[in-house]
Formats: C-alpha cells, structure tokens, sequence
C-alpha cells in the first residue's frame, strides 16, 4: 500500500482543482452549496464580448469555500500580479479578495463575470510560494481559501483597505546590563524573572515581547533599570540592527554535527527541494546544525523559517538564533500586536530580515526567498491546530519547501513515526547525531515494578507511597551531592479522582464526561476540559457516602516530596503554578540558579530545557498516558518518556533516570530503557501496518458537536449513511469508522460524535471528503460539523 507524499498530493489536488475553476458564481471545488449557487450576478458577459475579457481567478475574504473568477478590466490588465490584493464586488457589497493569477472561461455559456474593482496594493501582499502553499492547505484541509488566505495575514492586511506601510515604529528595547542575575535580585522573583528571561534570549528584546512573556515586566524593567542591570532604549523597529550579547559560537563542531553541516550546505548549493531528518538524540547538539545552516542560507542571500514548538518554553533556542544573526531574525510568538504581526510581515516580504523564528503559524511567514526551512521537534503535537483550519505545521512545511524549492530540516530525538516512514521510502534523507556534544554518556535508565515497590493490598483506603524507596534514596544520594531532580508526571491536581466508598461512583463535572480533579492548593475540584471549578464537596452528590480521594497529580507528588524530604527546596512546573509565564520563567530560571533541588512537573519539564545541574530524572508513573484511547498513545508515551530523561547528564556529570510503572512490559517502557529507538519504531510501525493506521493509510475525522444529543446522534448518522452509500468497492481498502459517540461524549455541555474514515492514500479519501464538504451547508444550525482530516488527537 504505497501511498503518495503529502507534496505529491499536492500536485494532485491543484491539477485537480483547476479545471473546475468557474464563473464567479462558481466555485472551484468540486463542493457547491445551494447558497453559494445563487450568489451575486454578473456583469458582463462571456461570450458576447468580441474578444474575450482577461479574466482573474480571485480568492475572496469571506467564509466561503473555493476560487471566483471575475474579470480584468482594461485599466487593469497586465497590471495584476499574483498574490496582490483587490477588491471585488461581492454579494450585495464588496469584498477583500486576493488575485491568484488567471482563469479559464467557464464552462457554462452566457455567464455573467463581474470586474474586479480595484488594486489595494502595488506590490503583492502574499509571495508565490506562500499562495501556493495556502491553496493546498484549503483544498487538502477543506477550509475556506478565503478564511485560510485571511488567516494567515496579518490584521493589517486581511481588511479591504488599501495597504498601510507600518510605520517604522518607535519601539522600546531592553537590554541587559549584566550577564547573570546577581544574588541580591533573589528576594525579587519579578525582577529576577525579567532579567532572566532577557539573558536567556539574548540580552536584548523588544519590550513588548518580555511582557507577553513575563506579564508586569514594563515596570519590573524600570525597577532594574534604576539598579543599573538592564536598559530601556527607544529604537526604530527597523532591520539591521545586531547587538544584543553574544552568545558563543563553538569553534569546533562535532565530527557527527560537521557532516550534517556539510551535508546540508551541499544541498543548500542545489536551490532544490530537499527533505532531511535530522534525528539527533538529547544533549547531540541540533541547535548549532541549525545556525549553521541557516548561515549558509544567509550568505546565499537566502532566508530561513525556523518553527519551534512554543516559544516561553524555548527561549533558549530563540536566544541562539539572535544573538548569531541579531536583528535579522523576526520573532513570531501568538501573543504579537496588530502593529508587530504587520511590521514583521512586512519586512519579511521585503527581504528587510531574513530570518523567521516562530511557532506553528509562522509557517506562513512571507520569507523572501526561501532557502531554509527547520522544524524542531518536528513530533510535538503542538503543531498541529485543533480549531479553524485544522492544519498540521510540519506536513506544511514540506509542502510549502517543495513549493519554493527549499532546503527542509526536519529535527528531533524522537521523530514521529510518519517522518520515520518517510526516511524509510526514501523521500526524506537521514542525518544522525548518535551521540551526544563532548561524548557525555547517555543516562542510565532503571525500572522501578511499582506492583513489587508499591503493592495494592485489599481495600484501598490509605494510598501506598507515591515515592517508591529506591526512588526515594536515588533522590536523597542526588540531593545530597548538591545535584538537581526532575519528578516528571503528566497529571496535574492532587487527586485525579473523587470516588464515593458507598456507591463507587465518581465525581464528574456537570457539563464534561470526565472526572473532576482535586487541586488542593485552590481547595477545589476543577474541570480540566470545561474550566469548572467548585469547593470540594464533602460527600458524594449521589448517595452522600464518604468520598476516597485516588490517583495521583503533580501536587500530590510535590507534597509527598516535602513530607519525605523536609530539606529539600522543591516547586512544581504544571499549568496551575505556571499560571503566568512570568512564573513559569521565574521557575525555570531559579531551578537554573540551583535555588532548587527538585523541580516536579508536567511535559512542561520534558521539553528542551539544558540544565547542567540535573543528574537524576524520575517517572513518577509511566503509565499515565498508555491508556489513552488514541493510537498514537504507545508512540506518545515513548516520546514523552525519551524526553524527560534526556534533561538528564547534560552537564559534566552523568545522569541517570528511573522510571517507576506498573506496566514494565508495555512496548514503550521496555524500549526506552533500553535506549532503542530504532527497535521501538519498528515494533510500532509493525502494529500500524497490521492495522492500516498512518503512516500506512491517511485519516480523516468528522466531528459533531451540539446541545441537544438527539440532534447531534441523528445528524452523525446522516452522515454516516451519506459516507456509506458513497463508499468505493471494498478493494480500494476505505473504511468508515463510527459514527460514534467521541471517547469524552460531552464537553461545555456539548454533546460529541465523530465519524473515522481511513483510506490508502489521501486521493482514495477525497471523494467522500468532497461529499462531506458539500453537506455541510445543509445541517441544522444546531450542530457544529467540522472535518479534521490528518487528526492529531482522537479525543
Ligand atoms: P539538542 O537540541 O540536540 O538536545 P542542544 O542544541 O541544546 O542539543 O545542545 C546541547 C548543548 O551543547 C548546548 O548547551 C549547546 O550550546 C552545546 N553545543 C552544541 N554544539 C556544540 C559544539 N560543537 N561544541 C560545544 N558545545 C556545543
Ligand atoms: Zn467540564
């Protein structure tokens, strides 16, 4: 079951997509509405014309699906170029719309076209790769060309008014004064925190972006400004400027780094497309393969996209990247003004700054000139979007590479099993770091069998420890030496769940099909999904009988380490003490100093973080997240697990890692602590084959959400009908899975059905896809119908 590329879809579906282009009364898509059908008419007419109009095929800035032709008019003609932005007549009105480039005369006969108003810009707002790029993504995602082009766009330009320069603004800078944060700033976390973030980025950012980090951190800067450590400038947000502190550059690379390198610029040289994974294990140093070429890039007059998975918790990486390239690198994080997203675009598509920094949006970035594109920890779920155009960042950054001939680096520890499979076909070239920066070993990974450490005796009244002993001695020896401890366990809240002793039923929320959680610090029980909270009650709603509190969180391990080990300095890194990110870099930023010894926490502590000091790492239980009905779980808990232990032995000191389950003979512990990546992925990649999951069929999910469960019930089941009389012989290997009510069934109070379908290819899927898209016009209001096709989480 040889399945096409995402890219080569792309091809594909474009090819496809054209010769339907219609009037502009007619969509593209092979998808109509009867909505759609009756929009605004015409004015002049084809056919009738003695020579015929030029005519233009128009993306327009509404929720509609599809391209619009209209025609050029003479003042215009040969004065439109793709990408620019024009207005249109529309409906009744007028509308934004973005000329793509020119279109064939439609089908039908005597079709009225109406003009194109006017231009709103000289030059084009959007890059030609980049429409390229946006066209697939609404034709492969089934999402409104218009909504996605407005999407991507900053506020500035996603309006029907004409082009505004955004004003070389004057923009306030802090800067550093000192390179660490001195001790006397320990009693200020606020002041503390801002410094810290300022040096852990560089030493220089514009001030609005240490806010979004660290909320308050205006007047904190000018409390450190009048102690001398930092500076607030005023600057012209203009390209060119480099300062800021450097941050080494290492003379030497490793031998393993320098043939990545070599290999890359090489393929730079080509200016063709060409994908890579470079997978690299913990501490091997990817960071500096990516500088590097990304330098080559910029000597070649080339730009470079770097996306990176969540900026508050990468600064680091950030800081890299400016203090190499200083102000050629454009920094795009979700919490950017109007103002910026526009300044930024702006000079990007000028070719003013070369370099983009940013998370999963920016991978519509206007980089002039695209040479280079990274995708780091190219597994992160985070790049995939979970509401409006439901695209995946890294499956769009190789489309759009091979669009605009870039070089693609896709780089991880722990690469997902689609990118792996695609090494395997030979579409994507391996790159190897096996090792990690100065040989440092790999920690050592341990099993702690919490079924021998921690038995369940009888009736469970009195929960066993969660620490288990040798756990517990690990921690102290660590401690002790003066060394640091990571507890990692993704659960937050005290007890996970509120059970009744009498009737054995547990406390949900009213409006969610999930437990409540206890969080104790709030003294509450709180909703995870919805946001309820409420005082925790005394007795079961049900049957008032007694309530157990069981299962573990984050706080609840924070506890048992401060009752088992008094003297140990110990926070707790989950989202409920992130509340802000000024904590949670205050947080980092302190466990960085060695103020703490224990630091426990959620995946926020599996992420990129190099701390030197950290030499033992502890799963508090592994097996958290292999439940998870979601076929990805297995993968999933294996990534995680590799992750958190890589924050171990960074440093000069080994490290180790312990990872206590109940399940020692699930697939990904067992694999993890034997280091075998390779032996895992092939054990997984077995599985999925056998069960036609991807990366060996494609997926699409169908979701519903309404009020009224009937409703929605009844309405997954037209669907579901629609699909089934629709489906091709059973050769062409498309199934439908559901509909179903959805593994959590209600949400805010929401009812939720979903619909699988799985198929060889994405061409196999399209036609019922196509059918999908054209229904959802005619549902009733009340139900929310999206199509999700490459889900990430199957909840
Ligand atoms: P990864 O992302 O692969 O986990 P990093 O890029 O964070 O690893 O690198 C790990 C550490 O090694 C960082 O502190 C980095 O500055 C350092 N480093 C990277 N390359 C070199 C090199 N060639 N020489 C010395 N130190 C290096
Ligand atoms: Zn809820």
């Amino acid at each position: 079951m040889e399945q096409q590329a995402l890219w080569d879809d792309a091809h594909a579906e474009r090819t496809e997509a054209s010769p339907t282009r219609g009037s502009m009364s007619v969509r593209t898509s092979r998808a109509r509405s009867r909505r759609e059908l009756s929009e605004p008419e015409g004015a002049a007419t084809v056919g009738a014309a003695v020579s015929p109009p030029v005519l233009a095929s128009i993306a327009v800035g509404r929720p509609v699906r599809g391209e619009f032709t209209y025609s050029v008019p003479d003042a215009l003609a040969g004065h439109l170029s793709p990408g620019q932005r024009v207005l249109v007549p529309f409906g009744r009105g007028t509308a934004l719309g973005f000329y793509l480039g020119p279109a064939s005369p439609p089908a039908e006969e005597g079709v009225k076209l109406k003009p194109i108003q006017r231009v709103l810009e000289d030059s084009p707002s959007l890059p030609k790769d980049l429409i390229a790029l946006l066209r697939f993504a609404a034709v492969h995602y089934r999402y409104p060309l218009g909504e996605v082009i407005r999407g991507a766009l900053p506020p500035g330009l996603s309006k029907a008014v004409d082009e505004k320069e955004a004003k070389p603004d004057v923009q306030l800078f802090a800067v550093a004064l000192i390179n660490e944060v001195p001790p006397e700033l320990h009693r200020a976390p606020a002041q503390s925190a801002a410094l810290a973030y300022l040096l852990a980025v560089g030493g220089r950012a514009p001030l609005e972006e240490v806010s979004h980090a660290i909320p308050g951190a205006r007047e904190t800067l000018k409390k450190l400004a009048a102690r001398g450590m930092a500076r607030i400038e005023e600057k012209k947000l203009e390209a060119g400027v480099k300062d800021g502190l450097m941050q080494g550059r290492p003379e030497r690379l490793t031998r393993e780094q320098d043939t990545s390198v070599t290999e890359l610029r090489a393929a730079l040289d080509t200016g063709e497309f060409q994908p890579f994974l470079l997978h690299g294990v913990t501490g091997s140093g990817k960071t500096e393969v990516y500088l590097r070429a990304a330098e080559h890039a910029l000597a070649q007059g080339k730009g470079s996209l770097i996306l990176v998975p969540e900026i508050a918790l990468t600064p680091q990486l950030v800081g890299r990247f400016r203090s190499r390239f200083g102000a050629e690198v454009a920094v795009l994080h979700s919490a950017l003004k109007d103002r910026e997203r526009l300044f930024h675009w702006q000079a990007l598509r000028r070719g003013d700054v070369k370099i983009a920094v940013g998370v999963r949006s920016a991978v519509f970035a206007p980089v002039d000139n695209l040479g280079l594109i990274v995708v780091d920890e190219e597994h992160d779920p985070s790049f995939k979007q979970e509401e409006k155009l439901r695209y995946q960042a890294r499956d769009l950054a190789v489309v759009r590479g091979k669009q605009a001939n870039a070089v693609v680096v896709l780089g991880s520890a722990t690469p997902s099993l689609e990118t792996l499979e695609n090494v395997r076909r030979g579409r994507y070239r391996l790159l190897e770091l096996k090792n990690r920066v100065d040989d440092r070993p790999m920690p050592t990974i341990e099993l702690v069998d919490l079924r021998v450490e921690r038995p369940r005796e009888g009736v469970v009244t009195e929960e066993a420890p969660i620490l288990s002993p040798p756990l517990l001695a690990a921690m102290e020896e660590t401690i002790g030496r003066g060394q640091q401890v990571i507890l990692f366990l993704n659960r937050r809240g005290h007890s996970t769940v509120l059970l009744c002793e009498v009737c054995g039923l547990s406390l949900k929320c009213s409006e969610c099909d999930v437990c409540l959680t206890h969080h104790r610090s709030q003294n509450r029980v709180v909703c995870h999904y919805c946001g309820l909270a409420m005082p925790v009650p005394e007795r079961c709603t049900e049957c008032t009988g007694p309530l157990l509190k069981l299962g573990i969180g984050t706080e609840k391990v924070e506890a048992e380490v401060l009752e088992r080990i008094p003297t140990a300095r110990v926070a707790r890194l989950d989202r409920d003490s992130a509340t802000s990110a000024e904590r949670l870099t205050e947080m980092l930023a302190s466990f960085a100093r060695r103020e703490l010894d224990v630091l426990v926490g959620t995946q926020m502590v599996a992420k990129g973080h190099d701390f030197p000091g950290v030499t033992l790492v502890c799963v508090v239980m592994a097996d958290t997240s292999l439940a998870i009905p979601d076929f990805r779980a297995s993968e999933r808990t294996f990534h995680l697990l590799t992750q958190v232990s890589g924050r171990a032995g960074r440093g000069k000191d080994p490290g180790r890692v312990l990872v206590q389950t109940y399940n020692p003979d699930a697939e990904p512990v067992r694999r993890v602590l034997a280091h075998d990546f390779d032996g895992f992925a092939k054990q997984e990649l077995d599985w999925r084959k056998a069960l036609a999951y991807p990366p060996y069929s494609r997926m699409a999910a169908i979701r519903l959400e309404g009020e009224h469960p009937e409703q929605v019930a009844s309405v997954a089941r037209h669907l579901g009908n629609l699909v089934s009389r629709h489906m091709p012989p059973a050769s062409a290997g498309v199934r439908l899975l559901g509909p179903a009510l959805a593994p959590i069934s209600r949400i805010r109070g929401k009812t939720r059905w979903q619909l699988l379908v799985k198929g060889p290819t994405h061409a196999s899927l399209a036609p019922l896809l196509g059918r999908m898209e054209a229904a959802l016009g005619d549902l009733p209001s009340g139900v929310k119908v999206v199509i999700d096709v490459d889900p990430g989480a199957m909840l």
